[in-house]
């Protein structure tokens, strides 16, 4: 029978959906959480100041926040070109773990940490470096039974309760690589190269400062001497290497104070004291550096703060700027004793890591130079196809399409938001678009689209089935 004249059609599964979503109520979640001990807690300690960041710590976004990823970007790029395999460890850790590997004495351990109980009442911390982690996981994972060396890299987030000034946060970010089991300079100069082409490769100039301190016995036996050096010079030290002479004696030779500057220059030099082993090891990590033409500074005063350094130990300074200006990019050394002293099989072992912080400041440096010599490129990354949509239809369709772009590797910037075309063009323009793609009512309905070059503003117009082939076409890609 045919349907009568003006018969009222049975609606759509669709249609009854939207009829429900426009009468039904909201749908109330039937766990209710009381917020009254948060209000109150809230109204405790804030009274409606708005929140600031933590002393010490900072939001990273907007340009720093590409520059950041950029770092990111480059670190992962070398590391995994000389065969280092992403890891990544908790960033709690028990505090017996870095009292015992960076040891006491040490500003890190004695002043800086991150400790708290936790809820069972044992101490843990916020990592204050990366190291001890890796050698600890080294051990946990039985990595020992991997083939030798394992090679791994790895970014993450560092905590130090120390005085924030620039380039110095409480929380900050490394890029680190360590090899565990293999004894060769190789693998130390492999890790200087690492580190200095990744520099290299962000555009930062950096010097490479090296020392051998040798093996715990021939630290014990220098240390003898330099305590006998520096009690007899005592009097021209400043308050904090004298108060070191007891604590850390070697950490005096590190003192960026010019008081203590002249004691140093005249204080004995631990290569002097370095055992027939660790001497050649050390000559062979500079023949090494010298084959791959990395420029190096032998500095006798570079010791490393922390305990569990042995043989080689460098240090990255940014060419030009002083110390003092945080110029310390980075550095490390080897640490052949680490992983026995955390309870693992003696195992040979090598790292750095570079501060990407200071990382930043030195690019953010670098622009500054470049814009007052006039020579600033402007590498930020530019969206070079702007997506723009007129209508609803047009709105609706416009996901499909730039899925179907972004599957074929092209990234379109967009605001979907946005309905009136003046201020999408707009936005085109300011993110420096090349092309805009527009889709209005019309080209819906006829499956076009419109491509517009930004600089001459002619428009043509393509079939929306072609539309990766054209956007290649027009990008040249
Ligand atoms: P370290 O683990 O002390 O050898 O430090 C390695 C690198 O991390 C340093 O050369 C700095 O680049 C960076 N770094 C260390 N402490 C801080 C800090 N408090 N804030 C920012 N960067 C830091």
């Amino acid at each position: 029978m045919p349907p009568k004249k003006n018969a009222k059609k049975t609606p759509s599964l669709k249609t009854k959906q939207k009829a429900l979503l426009k009468t039904s109520r909201p749908v109330v979640s039937k766990k209710v959480v009381s917020t009254t001990k948060i209000k109150d807690e809230d109204k405790e300690s804030h009274k409606n100041t708005p929140y600031a960041t933590l002393r010490g710590m900072k939001d990273v976004f907007g340009k720093e926040g590409r520059m950041f990823q950029r770092v990111y970007r480059v670190s992962e790029s070398v590391a995994r070109a000389y065969g280092f395999s992403y890891v990544e460890t908790p960033i709690v850790e028990q505090t017996s773990l870095f009292v015992r590997s960076i040891g006491k004495g040490t500003d890190v351990v004695d002043k800086e940490m991150y400790t708290f109980d936790d809820k069972d009442g044992s101490k843990v911390c916020l990592r204050p470096e990366g190291t001890a982690p890796i050698a600890r996981m080294y051990i946990n994972q039985g990595m020992h039974t991997m083939p030798q060396p394992v090679k791994m890299w790895s970014w993450g987030s560092m905590f130090r309760h120390d005085r924030p000034q620039a380039g110095r946060y409480r929380m900050f970010h490394q890029f680190s690589c360590e090899t565990l089991g293999e004894h060769s300079p190789v693998v130390d100069a492999e890790l200087i190269s690492v580190a200095y082409n990744t520099l290299r490769d962000l555009g930062i100039e950096a010097s490479v400062r090296i020392n051998s301190i040798g093996t715990p016995e021939d630290r014990e036996n220098y240390l003898v001497e330099l305590v006998g050096y520096l009690k007899s010079k005592r009097s021209y030290l400043s308050e904090e290497s004298k108060k070191r002479l007891q604590k850390n004696p070697l950490r005096i030779l590190d003192s960026k104070d010019e008081q203590d500057r002249a004691v140093i220059e005249d204080a004995p030099q631990i290569v002097d004291w370095l055992s027939e082993p660790s001497k050649k090891f050390f000559m062979s990590v500079l023949e090494y550096l010298d084959e791959v033409e990395i420029p190096y500074v032998l500095t006798p005063t570079l010791v490393r703060g922390l305990d569990y350094y042995t043989d080689t130990v460098f240090e990255f300074v940014e060419e030009g700027v002083p110390e003092t200006q945080q110029g310390s990019l980075g550095g490390g050394g080897r640490y052949n004793g680490l992983v026995a002293q955390l309870g693992g099989q003696s195992t040979p072992a090598a790292g750095f890591s570079l501060g990407v912080e200071r990382i930043l400041l030195a690019l953010k440096r670098k622009e500054e130079e470049a814009r007052k010599n006039g020579t600033f490129v402007d590498t930020a990354e530019k969206q070079q196809v702007f997506f723009a949509q007129l209508g609803e239809q047009a709105r609706k369709r416009a996901l499909l399409l730039i899925e179907r772009l972004r599957r074929a590797g092209i990234v379109v910037s967009h605001n979907l938001a946005k309905s009136s075309i003046k201020a999408q063009l707009e936005l085109a323009h300011k993110v420096g678009a090349t092309y805009t793609l527009i889709l209005g009512q019309k080209e819906v309905q006829d499956g076009t689209i419109i491509t517009r070059n930004m600089e001459s503003g002619i428009q043509e117009i393509v079939d929306q089935k072609k539309i990766e082939t054209v956007v290649k076409k027009l990008l040249g890609i």
